[in-house]
């Protein structure tokens, strides 16, 4: 018995098999670790999967909502499940060390009851990184699972399963089959269908801003004249031609004089280091990529990578978070590798502090290096070269690493020349004025390491001459420049998860997805930005008439208030899903009394009719992949399809024979092939422009819009986007 009991190891539970690798690594042959799946145990799949039973004995009805959960059935949980239970019996410890938020907590709960784990065990640890001073930390504190935190997801999960289960039903009677609500889902889309109706509705409207080149003593200066409101550099926008006129004539007879000069010192404070949101943000804008992958490279990150000699090295801190702590430890070496590779001015006297949001989940910290040392340069020499991925996930951790240790980073500072050049004469009361400011780095601080990028106003001038006060300065080309008030434009994926983050809905677990799930059904994207699809836009009215309260981003930010208050165990869970399926009930027999939404506000109609019918042509896309043709809409009387082309009359820069024309691809998206196809198998995802590429030996005659830039796909070389073209995008 003895001998039997010295050969068993402490077990370890895990949730992913790098994880199982990572922690291994760190543990040491004392223990063993075995991975199960995520999806493990759920809901069960052929019904509601929930029981629903009515109280009785209240004055107003109310339900006990009891899940009735499955194992999966899948091969790989099968053979989790023969390993669980072997691990069981040869372990002299369990510890459960799934992700550290309410759904790791509940994958811990799954497994424990699979186990028949004694609830009162301290089974439970918990870490934010996958350090061997944090593992082991965890261990010699375990404790009892959580069942607020498990509650707290048990609510979040049967509440979306009522909601799409008694949901999607309806839509499929009153709109439209296969369609789906979910219940975060739906108010993330009406952000984007009011969006939409704001471009409509909007009005631009024509106004004028008026620059002159400003000459004093033997230098010229161009410049905007600034708003007479502003205290800042602001172009004046005049939205009167008349105005102009007269202001033009009054600048072109009267001169200027220096009326202010002011020097003075401004600071820039650096920015709190990432948190789930703001990392998806910055690697969509810096980065181009999409907040989902985002997380998946992110979670490859945290559970660990291959590093040559090393093994598997968990690399950053949990990414799910909404919360910018740091621990001491880290706090210790992030200060001290300034300190040395930066120097002592670099190092504020103090950790600077960035305060949370009241929101914010659990003990988590910011998402931040595992390991300072480990600078992005480093992890390219050892990271391993067969990794799939491996250039973005460098670009990734490049981005956490900088943004954590400028946090920590003294402030940039700046020495500031403003001047104001005043006309002697004004427009009736309104003072004509010029604003000139310099900026001057005075002290890198932060911006040493992470670009300073904050957005340069067009306005910023950077010509610099020795003013003095009471100098004349003459008004040289006084001209009017006509502009128009622009729409506000539409959300890219990061912009919508910014969005969420500031309405309150949805956690740093669901941004991503949900946006997902949107882009899936309703959304497309159409050059990064998102736009919704008529069908969308249908349902969203829909919803929006018939389950006013429910698909409200009120009652959804509500709902996740309460989430949050189950999970520190000041709210009954029960409570919550009655809550939401009174309301659903009520709701769904209102609607269900509708009429059902006319095919025209749902099917996209092409211009074109059917060769054989003569029907109207309707715009649907395939079950496969999401690419969208042209379907008779007397299908299925008449089966007739056929490809979505438009013709473009730029020739293609390869064969010079064919035109590119836009083509249709998956889920939605378009892009550029050549007409000679299969002769010519040219083809681009970028929209074709004019323009002649400027490399004399290539001299392409078709260029290719990549953001605000021509890029010819001949020579691999970019140029400027002319303003004309700029203007008609
Ligand atoms: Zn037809
Ligand atoms: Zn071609
Ligand atoms: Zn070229």
């Amino acid at each position: 018995m003895g001998i039997k009991l010295t050969n068993k190891k402490k077990l370890v539970i895990v949730e992913s098999p790098t994880k199982a690798k990572t922690i291994a690594k760190l543990l040491g042959k004392e223990f063993n670790s075995i991975a199960t799946v995520g999806h493990f145990r759920d809901l069960s799949k052929e019904d509601l999967g929930i029981e629903i039973k009515e109280i009785e004995g209240n004055a107003t009805t109310r339900y006990e909502f009891i899940p009735k959960y499955e194992l999966s059935t899948s091969k790989v949980v099968q053979k989790v499940k023969k390993e669980l239970k072997l691990g069981k019996d040869n372990a002299s410890e369990i510890y459960i060390a799934t992700d550290p938020d309410r759904e790791g907590e509940a994958i811990g709960w799954h497994i424990a009851e699979f186990l028949e784990l004694d609830e009162n065990q301290q089974n439970r640890i918990v870490f934010n990184e996958f350090t061997k001073k944090a593992v082991f930390e965890s261990i010699s504190n375990p404790r009892k699972l959580d069942s607020n935190l498990y509650d707290s997801q048990q609510a979040r999960r049967l509440l979306d399963r009522i909601y799409g289960f008694q949901v999607s039903p309806v839509l499929w009677k009153k709109v439209k089959g296969k369609t789906s609500a979910g219940r975060v889902q739906s108010p993330v889309l009406q952000f984007v269908i009011e969006r939409e109706e704001e471009i409509e509705k909007f009005n631009p409207e024509d106004f004028w801003n008026i620059s002159s080149n400003l000459k004093y003593k033997n230098n010229n200066l161009l410049l905007f004249l600034n708003d007479p409101k502003s205290t800042k550099l602001a172009r004046y926008r005049i939205f009167d031609k008349n105005k102009t006129d007269e202001i033009i004539k009054i600048l072109n007879s009267n001169p200027g004089v220096v009326d202010d000069i002011k020097t003075s010192e401004s600071v820039r404070s650096p920015r709190p280091p990432f948190i789930t949101s703001s990392l998806q943000q910055e690697a969509s804008q810096r980065l181009s990529i999409s907040p989902d992958v985002t997380m998946s490279y992110a979670q490859q990150l945290f559970e660990g990578i291959e590093l040559d000699g090393l093994g598997s090295v968990g690399l950053i801190t949990y990414m799910r978070t909404d919360s910018f702590s740091v621990s001491g430890t880290a706090l210790n070496s992030v200060r001290s590798y300034i300190k040395n590779e930066y120097g002592d001015e670099y190092l504020p006297e103090k950790p600077n502090y960035y305060k949370n949001k009241n929101r914010s989940q659990e003990a988590h910290e910011c998402i931040r290096p595992t390991d300072v040392e480990m600078s992005p340069q480093k992890l390219k020499k050892l990271i391993s070269s067969k990794l799939d991925r491996k250039d973005s996930l460098i670009k990734l951790y490049d981005i956490i690493w900088k943004r954590f240790v400028s946090s920590q980073m003294e402030k940039a500072k700046y020495d500031v020349n403003r001047v104001i050049v005043k006309c002697e004469k004004n427009y009736l009361d309104e003072e004509l004025l010029f604003r000139i400011e310099n900026w001057k780095v005075k002290f890198q601080g932060y911006s040493i390491l992470y670009g300073d990028d904050r957005e340069k106003s067009e306005d910023e001038s950077g010509g610099s001459m020795d003013f003095e006060i009471g100098g004349k300065v003459i008004f040289d080309n006084v001209d009017s420049k006509y502009d128009q008030t622009k729409p506000p434009s539409r959300y890219t994926e990061a912009m919508l998860v910014r969005k969420m983050e500031q309405e309150g809905i949805g956690r740093p677990s669901t941004y991503a997805n949900t946006i997902k799930t949107n882009l899936k059904l309703y959304l497309e994207k159409k050059e990064s930005r998102l736009h919704p699809t008529k069908l969308g836009r249908a349902i969203s009215k829909f919803l929006k008439n018939n389950f006013s309260t429910e698909v409200s981003p009120v009652y959804t930010t509500e709902m996740e208030e309460k989430l949050d208050k189950i999970a520190t165990g000041d709210m009954d869970w029960q409570l919550l899903l009655n809550d939401l399926y009174t309301k659903l009930e009520l709701s769904i027999k209102n609607a269900l009394e509708q009429d059902r939404v006319p095919k025209d506000e749902i099917e996209e109609y092409s211009d074109e009719h059917c060769p054989e019918c003569e029907s109207p042509m309707i715009i649907r896309s395939t079950k496969k992949n999401g690419t969208k043709f042209l379907g008779c809409s007397a299908f299925p009387k008449c089966k007739t399809a056929k490809p979505i082309i438009t013709e473009t009359n730029h020739l293609c820069p390869e064969c010079k024979n064919g035109t590119m024309r836009e083509l249709q691809g998956a889920k939605g998206s378009v892009y550029y092939g050549c007409a000679d196809y299969p002769n010519c198998k040219f083809n681009s995802r970028y929209k074709p422009a004019e323009g002649k590429c400027l490399n004399d030996e290539c001299k392409a005659e078709t260029l290719f819009i990549r953001g605000s830039s021509l890029r010819c796909e001949m020579c691999k070389s970019f140029q400027k986007m002319p303003e004309s073209l700029k203007a008609s995008q």
